[in-house]
């Protein structure tokens, strides 16, 4: 397909990397494609204009039907850690189009996911069904609205072909657009092949992409350690901030480039309960709400081992060197964390009783079944009139704090006035595959600026009925 007045400008960097990193692939064209929702402000952001195509041209091209001219496409090699145990993965349903390089230089992978069969696939099919991939569209948008680092969704198409789950499911194909789809399994999977040259390469063509500003250091592998960590505790903070359970914080699902990324069973915690998990699969709580620092930890520290080869020649003081900034973790968590509760709460400058005062919120929130995110709603904007607030040790808690003097700007730019809530999400999912696209659009709109008070949102920011628990997410692979 001509790529004129589009304003495509792909690059394939990656392909530049060692043979093993990836295999050049095509998508598997489907049946019948058609435009189920379109990111006309993405493309925009991107310095794309799809607005000569017709509306049949853009299903050929968001399915994968037909190629822009000027790129290769390809599926990515990596490994990962599932649930604790180390398995060989790789694009099994997802091709990178291309990098595309906006009008602002900036450096984006643009990939199918649920575009067919590839070497990875194993025993999958490397398909998608329509509802999974509408959520990933739904959450990544929130998520970049709530201004945490993420893969942003382009384009949502049907392809006119069934999925075969439990039941049988109308397929669709996202378009993921995304910094890089550099993992930690990725690395992981370079390590495993025992493949010194290759690591070098990765290592320099991950800085060069998105650290440049270290691309000078004298020891690139620790750097890197070093720099990725700080992006994935940032990440988790956000996740902590929001309420927000990724749900299989696997290490191939942790981006090196520090954006959240696979919203499969992930969701939006109601009241606070540092064990919430909604995911069908993760039975021992392994990704539950309050497990994620530590999970991120774990991950990284599996990254960490795949750079020993490149930390020291001398392997052991390479372990020693970066056993120690595993450990640092918990450190730099907790005050990234700290300052992060500072701000919902709205307090300025340090005082030594300000994190006694935060625990004793969330073990009030816990003990109450407060909403997470109402609450910090209710304080940010002086709303305690519901009755929950009439408890004895809300109010102690209240006088306390109110002594604190919180600040009212500063937790407005840290509390969101609504989140992407389980209900409102499964109710836009059931109407679009039973194209209703309406409730659809009105939860994007409502979930646009949530830190602002808008009209769009009112009917989006009361948690489900006590009755719709427990909620329940499934992986949707
Ligand atoms: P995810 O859970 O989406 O992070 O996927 C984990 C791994 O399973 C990746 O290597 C995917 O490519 C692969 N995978 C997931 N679903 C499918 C599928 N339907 N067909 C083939 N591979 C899949
Ligand atoms: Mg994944």
């Amino acid at each position: 397909m001509s790529t004129k007045n589009i304003g495509w400008n792909f690059d394939n960097s990656y392909l530049q990397l060692p043979e093993i990193m990836a295999t050049k692939y095509s998508p598997v064209p489907v049946k019948e494609p058609k435009v189920i929702i379109f990111n006309h402000t993405l493309a925009k952001t991107l310095g794309l204009d799809f607005s000569s195509l017709t509306e049949e041209e853009k299903a050929k091209l968001f399915s994968g039907n037909s190629i822009p001219d000027n790129t290769q496409t390809f599926a990515q090699s990596y490994a990962g850690h599932q649930f604790g145990h180390f398995t060989m993965l790789g694009d099994g349903r997802a091709i990178v189009l291309g990098e595309h390089i906006s009008p602002e230089q900036k450096r984006f992978d643009i990939q199918f996911k649920g575009s067919g069969r590839t070497p990875f696939s194993r025993s999958g099919d490397g398909r998608a069904a329509l509802g999974p991939m509408l959520r990933e569209y739904i959450i990544s948008e929130a998520m970049h609205h709530l201004g945490i680092p993420t893969t942003r969704s382009l384009a949502v198409v049907a392809t006119g072909e069934d999925v075969i789950r439990e039941t049988s499911l109308p397929g669709a194909i996202l378009t993921r657009v995304a910094a890089s789809h550099i993992r930690v399994g990725t690395f992981e999977f370079v390590a495993a092949q025992k493949d010194i040259n290759a690591l070098q390469a990765l290592i320099k063509y991950s800085i060069r992409r998105h650290y440049p500003e270290l691309a000078e250091a004298t020891n690139p592998a620790l750097t890197l350690f070093r720099a990725v960590r700080n992006r994935q505790l940032d990440l988790i903070v956000h996740y902590m901030r929001v309420g927000f359970i990724h749900g299989v914080l696997n290490t191939d699902n942790v981006a090196i480039s520090g954006e959240s990324i696979d919203y499969g069973p992930c969701a939006f915690m109601d009241h606070y309960d540092p064990k919430t998990k909604f995911s069908s699969i993760d039975h021992a709580g392994r990704y539950a709400y309050g497990n994620q620092p530590l999970i991120a930890k774990w991950n990284l520290a599996r990254f960490a081992e795949t750079l020993i080869p490149l930390v020291d020649i001398d392997l052991n003081k390479a372990v020693e060197i970066l056993e120690a900034e595993v450990n640092q973790c918990s450190e730099i968590y907790k005050k990234k964390s700290l300052e992060m509760m500072r701000k919902k709460l709205g307090m300025e400058g340090t005082i030594e009783e300000d994190n006694s005062l935060i625990t004793k919120l969330l073990q009030w929130m816990n003990k109450s079944q407060a909403d997470y995110t109402n609450t910090f709603k209710d304080l940010t904007n002086g709303t305690l009139s519901h009755s929950m607030y009439q408890d004895l040790d809300f109010q102690n808690w209240n006088d306390l704090y109110q002594k604190r003097k919180p600040n009212r700007e500063i937790m407005k730019q840290h509390n969101p006035q609504v989140i992407p809530r389980n209900h409102k999400v499964e109710e836009a999912l059931l109407a679009a595959t039973n194209h209703d696209l309406q409730p659809l659009h009105s939860l994007l709109k409502a979930l646009e600026k949530p830190y602002q008070e808008t009209h769009e949102m009112k009917n989006y920011q009361d948690p489900a009925p006590a009755s719709n628990e427990p909620y329940q997410t499934f992986c949707g692979t």
